[in-house]
This record gives C-alpha cells, structure tokens and sequence, in this order.
C-alpha cells in the first residue's frame, strides 16, 4: 500500500498554480475528473488543481508524459477508464509526474508558449460530467450506527442488528446506468407504497424521499473470474473515492424490499461527486479503524490500519432559502473513519467467490452514521422516522425531502494549515416535482422532465 515518504503528499509542496487558503484542490490532492468546455464538446480529463483543471491530453500531446504513462491515448478518453486499468504502479508515476509539473519550481509547462493558456481552464467556465461511465455498482450496509438504528426503528423488539451483521460486510447490487454526476436534478419518483394498514397499495410520488450519505471507491485494474482478491492485495485496486448520495424513497422501499432487498426505491437516482480522490493523495489520512467483535474470517482479516480520516457534512436549503441566498443548513457531520467494515474488506467480500472487479466499477459504503444524533446520515434517521423534524433557518420543517430542496454533501481531510486539505469538492442535487401521472391509464404519455 502507501508509502508515508510519497513526495507528491508532502505538506511543505506548492504549485506554481494560484491555490487559496481552504480549497479543496491543494497540489497534494489532485483529483481527476472530466469536464467539458462547452456543450457538445467530447470532454477530457483534468486534474483540479486550486480553481482550475489542468487539463492531460494536451500535455501527453507535449510529449510530458513520455515517461510516466505507457499509453498516452488513456488521457484522451471522454472518461477515464484508460486510466483505471492502468494500474497502481503506473497511477503512481503518473500522479507523481503531475504533481511534478505542477509543483512550484517546475517550468516545463510555462516554458512552452501558449501552453499554460490551453491547459489550465477556469473550473467555474467548465461542466463537470460523470467522471467514468459506471460499469457495477455496489452498495454496502456498513455502518454500524446506521444498522443499528435501522433496526430500532423497524424492528423495536428485537436485536437491532441481524445476525450476520458482524460477520460479513451486508450489500447489495445496485443499478449502475442511474448514477449520476453532482448537479443532476432528481426527479421525484413514482412508486407503489402500501400503508401499515388493511389498506390496498397505492401508485403514487412518493411523500418519504431521503438522502444518504456515503462515500464510494472505483476500482481499476481487476481480478479474474474465478480468483478473489485478497484482502491483503485489495488496495492495490481501488483507484479512488468519490462521494456518494443514495437518494431513497423510504415509502417504496419498506414495501418492496422483502423478500429480495433495495429496488426501485433506491434505483431512480444515484449521485456522485465529480472529482476522484485517489487513495495515494489519501494515504496522509490513513488509521485503524473500529475493533471487530467477534474477529471475521480469517479472508476479511487486514494486516494494516484500513480506515481514512475522512470529515463529512450534509446541508440542505429549501427552495425558498436557496432563493434568498441563503447556505444550506447542516444537518449532519459525521466521518468515514466510523465505518466499520473498511473498503478492503467491502472489496475482498465483494470478490471472495470469484466474482470480477474491474475499471469502472463503483463501491459504496452505506449510510455513514456515527453514534451521537447529530451525525446521522439520512433523514430517516435525524429525524427519526419523522418523529422529530428538523427546523430549517426558514422556519420550515422537514422530516424528507420537499419539491425544490436541495442537497449538498462536503468531505475533506486536514485542516489546510499543517496538514493539507484532500477535499472532494461539492456533491449536489435538487428535488425537481413528479411527472403528472404518466402511468394513470397504464399508456404513458410522452413527457420529459426537462421539458
Ligand atoms: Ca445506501
């Protein structure tokens, strides 16, 4: 895994790039992502560097990156699945490379004329899209906190966790071709909802839209059919982390989950965040993470500190705050270090019988809830089942989600002074209102959301 004498996370580097105190981007983060200049245009994939993107194709056009990366044409693909298969040996020289001509006394790109020019672009003149085009997706159950409250709200007189639980990291798979980059809106869905009642079910938008917290990894180069990946090698495939938000439609959910698990309640919408933080560049923030009781499987047992420091924030602003300009009220802090299943154990599991993982490929941890209230990650549970609201600055109340709400979802590690910020940028998305009832007759009608 990581080496602690990385140069390119040396807290001492700078860039020759203007960085302002408290951004995400500092040159110890570098975080890739694709971005577009205009629409239509094909993309291309950038690093974030302060308030710009740095911008590869044209420097692996330059012939900068000769040394550093076997197959320059991996820089040119409107996602950057050539760079995950790569692999870690090559993630890590070309990273190094970057940051080396990035760094404060580097030349190379301010010597070549106009070259500057073309491959930094402003981050607020350009559109990020969804940075790989999603192959599997993943989603894990492995927050204790979270799990345990799931099972005091539904299951009040019983063990609030079941009894695999401790043994194994629970998930699920999920729709990948729903995920979505931050800023998509999210259409409130239409589902089949049944009250506790005697009552028949209804088709309806659902009244109980949730977030949930998370943060996922991609993997690059995989395994074979057939052949796990072992717990001790599983760092050496996760490419990056990205912040996730699993939107939930709780009312959909709770009536159709039994006997299978998740299903349309969760597979309308799932947004990420633009930029890919690597695991090299999160290495500085690396810890032992909670003690399992009882010790798993000797297949799920790491030898290394497997948990990352990882802050973590949701705020939400009503239609009528975002409005009146208002920022979003935090709802929850709460930090990715609590996981209790770590990312190699999710990706050992995950591959234990044989299954493949490979470029492209999306991981994600579950709700991230830490024990005190205020750190819960979905509105199920700050507010308790609705039982408890929460209060908005505009005097507004909310026990889920409402047309026009929007969500903002914030991760970082170090405090940007003696340890640098690794930020992951903003994770974003707002509730746009259900289609009319498209379905009434069981003959849709044509009807964009868009529109
Ligand atoms: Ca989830």
């Amino acid at each position: 895994m990581g080496s602690r004498s990385d140069p390119t996370t040396d807290p001492a580097l700078r860039s020759w790039v203007p960085v302002r105190e408290g951004s995400d981007f500092p040159i110890q983060n570098l975080p890739y992502g694709v971005f577009r200049r205009e629409a239509g245009d094909p993309g291309g994939i950038g690093v974030a560097i302060g308030d710009s993107i740095l911008d590869l194709a044209p420097l692996a056009g330059e012939g900068l990156f000769d040394d550093s990366i076997p197959r320059p044409r991996a820089l040119e693909a409107p996602s950057f699945e050539g760079v995950l298969a790569l692999g870690r040996p090559t993630w890590r020289k070309l990273r190094g490379r970057i940051s080396e001509l990035l760094s404060a006394g580097s030349r190379e790109i301010r010597d070549v004329p106009g070259l500057g020019e073309r491959v930094l672009v402003p981050l607020d003149q350009a559109d990020l899209a969804l940075p790989v085009a999603v192959r599997n997706y993943v989603d894990f159950y492995s927050s204790l906190e979270h799990a345990s409250n799931m099972g005091r709200m539904f299951r009040p007189d019983a063990e609030p966790l079941l009894p695999n639980w401790r043994h194994l990291p629970v998930g699920y798979h999920g729709r990948a071709g729903t995920v979505v980059v931050s800023g998509t809106p999210v259409v409130r869905p239409w589902g089949q909802t049944k009250d506790d009642d005697d009552s028949a079910p209804s088709w309806e938008p659902t009244r109980m839209l949730d977030i949930e917290l998370e943060v996922g990894f991609f993997t690059g180069a995989g395994n074979q059919l057939g052949t796990p990946i072992p717990i001790q090698t599983a760092g050496d495939h996760i490419f990056g982390l990205v912040l996730v938000n699993d939107w939930s439609a709780r009312d959909i959910q709770r009536w159709e989950y039994q006997p299978l698990g998740p299903f349309l309640g969760k597979s309308f919408a799932t947004s990420i965040s633009p930029w890919v933080v690597t695991l090299d560049a999160l290495e500085p923030y690396r810890m032992a993470g909670p003690v399992q009781d009882p010790e798993p499987l000797p297949y799920l047992r790491a030898d290394d500190a497997s948990a990352f420091d990882i802050e973590l924030e949701v705020g939400l602003s009503s239609a009528a705050m975002s409005e009146r300009g208002f920022s979003p009220h935090v709802v929850s802090r709460t930090n990715f270090r609590s996981l209790y299943w770590s990312m190699a154990q999710q990706l050992a599991h995950a591959t234990s019988n044989g299954a493949t993982a490979g470029p492209g490929d999306l991981f994600a941890s579950g709700t991230i809830s830490g024990a005190d209230p205020s750190s819960y990650g979905s509105l199920l549970e700050l507010s308790w089942r609705g039982t408890r609201p929460l209060v908005l600055p505009d005097g507004s109340k909310r026990a889920f989600l409402e047309d026009g709400d929007t969500v903002v979802m914030r991760g970082w590690c170090g405090d940007g002074r003696e340890r640098p910020r690794i930020g992951f940028g903003e994770l974003t998305g707002t509730i746009v209102p259900a289609l009319a009832d498209h379905l009434a007759d069981g003959r849709p009608t044509i009807q964009s959301p868009r529109e």
